[in-house]
């Protein structure tokens, strides 16, 4: 049997990074302190008007430029061979997975998949890992 007396998640640890200061201070105050932060991140998450978070946005409307350099051929159902000159990368849509690795190891299309994404006049917000969503940021904090 394994064990281990230790657990830890990135979740634990950002939020007791930011109430470090609050928590110097008396039990009231402290919780106050915290009040004001959790429904500072709900407002937050709330006033987005988008599925995914800010900063997938902005990676995406980076590659919403550099995609346009890349022809897009299909190769099979739902699979994709996308090119530059000599460059070249096979595209799966039903996996999400491209031959660069980068879509698979960001959890959002990277320009290949993006480039075959737009051909097929779909949403690359809909390609985005569920881990990038407003609803999943929200979930993490309340
Ligand atoms: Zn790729």
């Amino acid at each position: 049997m394994v064990s281990c007396d230790a657990y830890e998640n990135g979740v634990s640890e950002s939020f007791n990074l930011v109430i470090e200061a609050a928590r110097k201070k008396p039990l009231i105050i402290m919780l106050e302190e915290i009040q004001i932060y959790v429904v500072y991140i709900q407002g937050q998450g709330q006033s987005w008007d988008l599925n995914i978070r800010p900063s997938i946005r902005l990676k995406l409307n980076k590659l919403n430029e550099q995609q346009r350099f890349w022809q897009v051929v299909t190769s099979g159902y739902m699979q994709f061979e996308v090119r530059v000159g000599n460059d070249g990368y096979d595209v799966d849509l039903h996996t999400r997975q491209c031959g660069c690795r980068a879509w698979h190891l960001a959890g959002y299309p990277c320009v290949h998949g993006y480039a075959t994404i737009s051909s097929l006049n779909r949403d690359p917000e809909d390609y985005v890992s569920e881990w990038f969503t407003t609803s999943m940021y929200a979930s993490c904090f309340m």
